[in-house]
């Protein structure tokens, strides 16, 4: 094995613009390379590794799980997808969830769950309600509804029947849809991850569930990222007191293990109905026990008040370290889902990081994002930041 891994691969698509390492092995908030090398992890797998690495509840729980079934296929029923499901209505406020594999494929269920909804009110061409700088996930429709322009080049024609407005304006909103009997529902991240960490203002959330209400839209958020207790309540909507109508979830509900869901309170939990939507491997038994026990764990270790504690002492340690520069424009966030955004782009610190020891993100070009595992540490908050400080300074110094 050679020290770095330069290379792009002969046989693996090029997809990626991969960090030169590759990751052995991990316990808790950090992990090896093949060559010994030690990181701390402040990506967690992009805000997937709810538990860390090797947890010890964690890990024996799946190994039993995959000594007894792993797969057994929707033709029959599933009890971890009863117990799931029960114990994510009962944490959402909701009503039923659909289970899959992935971000992309609940946003899919979302999405063919509000067109569905419309055409059972006589709306023959629903339309729904996007962001600008959203991210939903790389399908055909999940691509459309996502506001990157550069994501969708390449892949046109995009999916119809979206309309995109600005985040925080609930005037924008209304003028777009201003006497439009079409629209359906309305469709966001309380936090957008990939666009930059930007937060949907509580005000703006309540405003856009009496504007659902009043119009019979689908209050459907996107909580892929953002939910599953990263910004101290279960859900980051839940800090503004409303429940919506539909919820995908996906990256830390499984702790690592591929899984998405979509939660629907009463105006939707429905509208599909038996030959309206499935997957071959969607709530298998492995990946519920790994919900199950993700939630059980966070529940049992008291995890929410760590996110937001630790989330808390990261940002003033983030604050106090960057926080003055000039060229550091922003650090916003909540709970452990933190950007930093700077005036200048900044993908070069990836890989400067790594070389430091230190796993991070940069998206949407300038934003620094620190999303790590829900079990991180005070000292390991300051570690991040006192890791981060001097890279920042020297990139901003060029
Ligand atoms: C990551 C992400 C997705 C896509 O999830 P995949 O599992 O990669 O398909 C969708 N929405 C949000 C908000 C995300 O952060």
């Amino acid at each position: 094995m050679t020290a770095l891994i330069e290379a792009a691969s002969p046989h693996v698509m090029n997809t990626y613009g991969r960090v030169p390492i590759a990751l052995e092995r991990g316990q808790g908030c950090r992990v090896w390379d093949v060559n010994g090398k030690e990181y701390l992890d402040a990506l967690g797998g992009i805000a997937v590794n709810t538990l860390g690495h090797n947890h010890p509840q964690l890990v024996p729980a799946l190994c039993d799980q995959i000594g007894k079934l792993i797969h057994t296929s929707n033709y029959y029923h599933i009890p971890g997808q009863e117990q799931l499901a029960a114990k994510l209505v009962q944490l959402s406020d909701m009503s039923k969830v659909f289970f899959c594999n992935s971000g992309l494929e609940a946003n899919e269920a979302a999405l063919k769950i509000a067109r569905k909804y419309g055409v059972d009110r006589g709306i023959a061409k629903p339309q729904i309600v996007v962001y600008e700088k959203a991210f939903h996930g790389r399908s055909i429709a999940t691509m459309s509804a996502t506001g990157n322009p550069k994501i969708h080049s390449g892949f046109g024609p995009l999916v119809e029947g979206f309309i995109r407005v600005p985040i925080n304006d609930i005037a924008a909103i209304k003028a777009a849809t201003e006497g439009n009997p079409d629209v359906v529902a309305v469709f966001f991240e309380t936090i957008q991850g990939e666009g930059g960490v930007n937060p949907m203002r509580v005000e703006y959330l309540q405003q856009l569930r009496q504007l659902c209400d009043e119009r019979q839209w689908l209050m459907m958020i996107d909580e892929v990222q953002c939910g599953m207790g990263r910004t101290g309540k279960w859900f980051a909507h839940q800090w503004a007191g409303i429940v919506p109508d539909v919820m995908p979830l996906a990256k830390g509900l499984g702790s690592g293990v591929p899984i998405g869901a979509v939660v629907a309170g009463p105006k939707a939990a429905d509208v599909l109905q038996p030959g309206n939507h499935g997957t071959t491997f969607g709530g298998n038994p492995l990946a519920m026990r790994a919900g199950i026990e993700t939630i059980r764990i966070m529940e049992e270790d008291g995890l929410l008040a760590n996110a937001a504690g630790v989330g808390a002492h990261l940002m003033a340690a983030l604050q106090r370290e960057l926080g003055g520069l000039p060229g550091v424009k922003e650090i916003r966030g909540q709970g452990l889902m933190i950007g930093v955004e700077l005036a200048k782009p900044c993908g070069a610190l990836v890989a400067r990081a790594a070389e430091a020891g230190l796993l991070i993100s940069v998206t949407a070009e300038n934003v620094i994002r620190i999303v790590p595992a829900l079990i991180l540490t005070p000292s390991e908050a300051d570690e991040i930041a006192t890791r981060l400080a001097p890279l920042v300074q020297a990139l901003l110094a060029e």
